[in-house]
């Protein structure tokens, strides 16, 4: 009977925290190798804020703090702790350090502070860890005795309860528009900064939530069985809990129930029956043999099912009613310029698009970040700028002004240093010298994310789609001010955010099907073809709404007359008050569209003006003969 009571509660502690690891690791794309220090971190504050003062008990075991606070006090500060232990690795996993190091970093913190516990007696008591803590409840009421059946059974009730609770609110966030974002930044997080996501506030979130979650799990086994041993929080317990979630499903909270059922409580029931019926078995054998069949377990599902039992879901999202989202995508042709578009515009039938409505990309909504609006006939001026990969100057003393509304081409040769010159402009890379002035304002020093807020906003050369969102959440993703596309947000709960959901779904269908994709609007970005791929990326990008779009060989693999239409679609663009610099392969679409041209050779612009004039220039012939 007790066996069964423990089997559920280390069931339910283990959900929460594969919860909280498929929260950072599935849905985000946090590799967290030392989640078992936030675990351990909130199991130990749990017990010192139930447990007496450490002289209470004769002074056997020294700890920190010894409050003796009543139930639930206990297991809100093991949350609390597990958070805001969260706080100073934020800096590991920020904006910079990619992905492998910040993990590596984690890992090799948790074995660090398990040594430091283990060592260092006076601070957490050594290798013997605390013991005696109180079970909640039953010190302060005599009905309650922590042994009885009926006591237990509660227990194991309540953490179920609990494990539900943080099941639903994991549910809650990640079925958001911020969870959205989430995962965009797990498919690729330079490309999120590129389109306004902060990601150091992104994953600062992620950690936290899930440090809070690990810590409330800690709390509720340490109430359990009562001690704390550090022997038993060694960052191999994370290995357990990884696999947990690589099998159940990362990403998929549900799988990160079944992976907590399968792995850790499976195994201990595995251990158990064996060695039950084997009492000449050595001692310590299964418990070694135990993580072998973890490495195996892991290998065999990495290489045969990666995405786990119970794989993440596609969100597909139904589209709005067909007749809605036709009159809207006229709305964009017109602007786009397609001729059926044309002759829709012709014949009376835009009832509900009005100019300026959600279909309409020639007046954008007001954005919820406030955007500097320049005067003067300059949006963007480059000032000498340069930029060094080692010994290669891929951008050296680049000086170009763009003019306000103008569609620019920008061609040389491969390797000129355009897309580097582009991601100067864009913040993705950060100058070796020069200055970059915005809207009148400087904005060399200001983050990726911070200048797509700002409305200067980037496609990539390379394929760049968030691969496991369909099309229409790659679209959604880039909606500045969805009122859900914040943590809080998402808290608040649908009701909150449903319009502006609605709003988007609306202009992404319409985009979609202007660019006549309405057949793949739900399918996996990643699934498409390579120029699919291309114009989900510039869909994407208007969908943010930008002032300066800086496009880089967009129509590449694109079919010429899909490019044509495209092209049209961004003179008009750019009627409407934006401004584009374009790189662009072909020479026949710059000459169709682009006004002025500047060309770039090894690093350096070579010269500028209309495609006519640069045809007579001999150097620029040549410079393009010989690339
Ligand atoms: P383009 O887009 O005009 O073809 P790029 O800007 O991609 O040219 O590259 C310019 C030069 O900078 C090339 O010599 C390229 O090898 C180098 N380069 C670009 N990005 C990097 C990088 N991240 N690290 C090192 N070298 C780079
Ligand atoms: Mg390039």
């Amino acid at each position: 009977m007790y066996y069964l009571i423990t089997l559920l509660v280390y069931g339910a502690v283990d959900a929460i925290a594969c919860l909280g690891l498929s929260q950072q690791f599935g849905v985000a794309g946090v590799t967290n190798f030392g989640f078992i220090i936030f675990q351990a971190a909130g199991a130990y504050v749990a017990a010192v804020l139930a447990l007496p003062p450490d002289t209470a008990n004769g002074a056997f075991q020294v700890y920190i703090g010894g409050l003796h606070l009543p139930f639930p006090v206990p297991w809100i500060g093991a949350a609390a702790a597990g958070g805001l232990l969260a706080l100073p690795f934020t800096f590991l996993v920020g904006r910079r350090l990619r992905g492998d190091f910040a993990a590596i970093g984690l890992l090799v913190t948790a074995v660090l502070l398990n040594l430091l516990v283990t060592n260092y007696r006076a601070l957490f008591n050594g290798d013997a860890g605390v013991a005696l803590v109180p079970a909640p409840l039953a010190a302060q009421n005599s009905m309650f005795v922590s042994t009885s059946n009926a006591y237990q059974y509660g227990f194991a009730a309540g953490a179920i309860l609990l494990a539900a609770v943080v099941y639903l609110f994991l549910r809650r966030i990640t079925e958001s528009p911020y969870g959205r974002t989430l995962r965009a930044m797990r498919d690729n997080d330079k490309v999120a900064d590129s389109l306004g996501k902060n990601l150091l506030s992104l994953r600062t979130g992620v950690l936290v939530v899930g440090g809070a979650i690990a810590g409330l799990s800690g709390g509720i086994l340490v109430s359990f069985i009562g001690v704390w041993s550090p022997p038993a929080w060694s960052y191999a317990e994370t290995i357990v809990l990884f696999t947990a979630v690589i099998i159940g499903g990362a990403g998929n909270h549900r799988g990160a129930v079944l992976g907590a059922i399968l792995v850790p409580v499976g195994f201990e029931e595995i251990t158990r029956l064996i060695t039950n019926n084997n009492p000449y078995l050595p001692p310590n054998l299964l418990p070694s043999l135990q993580w072998v069949a973890i490495g195996l377990l892991i290998v065999v599902f990495l290489w045969a099912r990666p995405q786990g039992v119970l794989p993440e879901r596609k969100r597909a999202i139904p589209q709005p009613d067909t007749f809605a989202r036709r009159v809207r995508a006229a709305a964009w042709d017109r602007t786009l310029g397609r001729i059926r578009g044309r002759r829709r515009a012709a014949r009376p039938v835009r009832p509900s698009a009005p100019a300026g409505g959600p279909g309409s990309p020639a007046r954008p909504r007001p954005s919820r970040y406030p955007r500097p609006a320049g005067t003067g006939p300059d949006i963007l001026r480059a000032i000498e700028v340069s930029k060094d990969f080692g010994g290669v100057h891929a951008v050296s003393g680049v000086s170009i002004t763009v003019g306000r509304g103008t569609l620019t081409g920008l061609i040389g040769p491969n390797g000129a240093g355009k897309s580097t010159l582009l991601s100067l402009l864009a913040g993705t890379e950060k100058v070796s010298g020069g200055r970059i002035v915005y809207q009148g304002q400087d904005i060399t020093t200001l983050p990726a994310y911070r200048r797509a807020r700002a409305g200067v906003v980037r496609t990539f050369q390379l394929a760049s789609e968030f691969r496991r969102l369909t099309v229409l959440e790659n679209l959604m993703t880039a909606v500045p001010g969805n009122r859900g596309d914040s943590f809080l947000g998402a808290v608040a709960g649908r009701r909150y955010w449903r319009a502006d959901e609605a709003a988007a779904i609306d202009r992404a269908s319409a985009l979609i099907e202007s660019f006549g994709l309405t057949a793949h609007a739900n399918d996996y970005a990643g699934d498409l073809s390579g120029g699919q791929r291309r114009l989900v990326e510039i869909m994407r990008a208007l969908m943010s709404e930008p002032d300066m779009l800086l496009l880089d060989e967009q129509m590449a693999g694109v079919h010429p007359e899909l490019a044509r239409k495209i092209g049209d679609g961004l003179v008009q663009l750019c009627r409407g008050g934006m401004t584009i610099l374009m790189v662009e392969h072909e020479l026949a679409i710059m000459d169709e569209f682009c006004d002025p041209v500047i060309v770039m050779a090894e690093g350096s612009v070579l010269a500028q003006g209309t495609m006519g004039e640069l045809r007579d220039r001999t150097e620029v012939v040549e410079a393009y003969l010989v690339g």
